[in-house]
């Protein structure tokens, strides 16, 4: 698990109303550094991807590249019916391998060149492999995230780049996990709106459409199934959401903590705990207790339906002891009396 570049997009863009991932995209160090920090004692769980799943991405991702990308361009020709040997490609990673600041510059200055040279009419790759992409977030001390797409694909339809993701989870009868899914197309999202972004500084008015390329597995060796262009226009608007939570959170965060590291006030500011917190977020278990006797802490069902109140609150309605403070809580406390008579529970007296 990280917080970092299209990662921190995609958490923001999940859950836009905790401040305290707010905090954690803006802390330096790893997401499981920021709960040390915070708690004061090490994270004892399992933590990250695990070895098996980063081994398996990664030869993957390996067979997919060799040979000039090979498989890859055969996978991609079916897209639009080319001759797969005409495709061209460039490698970034051949040039400046690395996840370091200096490599990341120099795969980005690449990147733009190839933008502008195909802007020009000049020849340019169809896949660009590794290439790297900036996503501003002005104003503020952290003015962009570095995004960092698979490849990028040159559509022969709009003569325009489009981001692909390489994912080696396996598709059957093209079917793929709705978890794994929504995760991608989130991080293709963000993609796209990085590379509008650099098609822009080039040319305002070049419409880039909200479309990307998804690469998931055959069942069997690990190869590139035939891809999946996708319609992303809701991925995008939910990223644009979870940038512009990130401006206000870091703006609440910087008012607080008054030039100290910004993990010092996670306890001052607001979590939004949820169910899918406990299987994507290090601070889990220390957010749920700060929900313990509320409606969160039964789920996100329990908490929609009830609206985000105290147990006792629930159950003093429900006895007829706290009178509803509005209508939404005199349907609830009706609700409630019915089922309750319904399995015998009686009206306190
Ligand atoms: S566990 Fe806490 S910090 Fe993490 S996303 Fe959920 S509410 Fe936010």
């Amino acid at each position: 698990m990280t917080v970092k570049g299209s990662a921190a997009l995609i958490r923001l863009a999940s859950n836009p109303k905790c401040e305290v991932l707010g905090a954690m995209v803006m802390q330096e160090g790893s997401e499981k550094k920021f709960y040390e920090r915070v708690i004061g004692a090490p994270y004892d769980r399992e933590f990250g991807e695990r070895q098996s799943s980063r081994r398996r991405g990664t030869q993957f991702e390996q067979n997919a590249y060799a040979g000039d990308a090979r498989l890859l361009r055969e996978a991609i020709a079916t897209t639009w019916n080319l001759e797969p040997d005409a495709l061209t490609v460039r490698n970034l990673m051949d040039s400046y391998p690395g996840g370091k600041d200096d490599a990341r510059i120099a795969r980005l200055k690449i990147t733009r060149t190839i933008l502008q040279d195909a802007k020009a009419g000049r020849a340019v790759p169809d896949l660009i492999i590794q290439p790297q992409l900036l996503l501003p977030t002005r104003p503020g001390p952290r003015p962009y995230f570095f995004i960092a797409p698979d490849l990028l694909v040159r559509s022969p339809v709009t003569g325009l780049y489009l981001p692909g993701d390489l994912k080696s989870f396996i598709v059957r009868e093209n079917e793929v996990a709705p978890s794994d899914l929504a995760r991608v197309r989130l991080q293709l999202g963000a993609q796209i709106l990085a590379l509008r972004h650099e098609y822009h500084a080039i040319d305002p008015s070049i419409a880039v459409e909200t479309k990307g390329m998804l690469v998931f597995s055959k069942p069997n060796g690990l190869r590139p199934h035939a891809p999946r262009l996708e319609d992303l226009g809701g991925a995008v608007e939910a990223v644009q959401i979870g940038i512009a939570a990130f401006l206000r959170h870091r703006a609440r965060i910087d008012g607080l903590r008054v030039g100290a590291e910004p993990y010092t006030v996670a306890a001052d500011l607001v979590p939004n705990f949820q169910d899918s917190c406990l299987a994507s977020c290090v601070m889990a278990q220390w957010c749920r207790q700060r929900v313990a006797g509320r409606t969160g802490d039964m789920g996100d069902a329990a908490r929609n339906i009830l609206g985000d109140l105290e147990l006792n609150h629930v159950i003093g309605l429900m006895q007829g002891s706290v009178q509803p403070a509005n209508d939404q809580e005199r349907i609830i406390a009706e609700q409630l009396r019915t089922i309750a008579s319904r399995n015998g529970q009686g009206r306190a007296a």
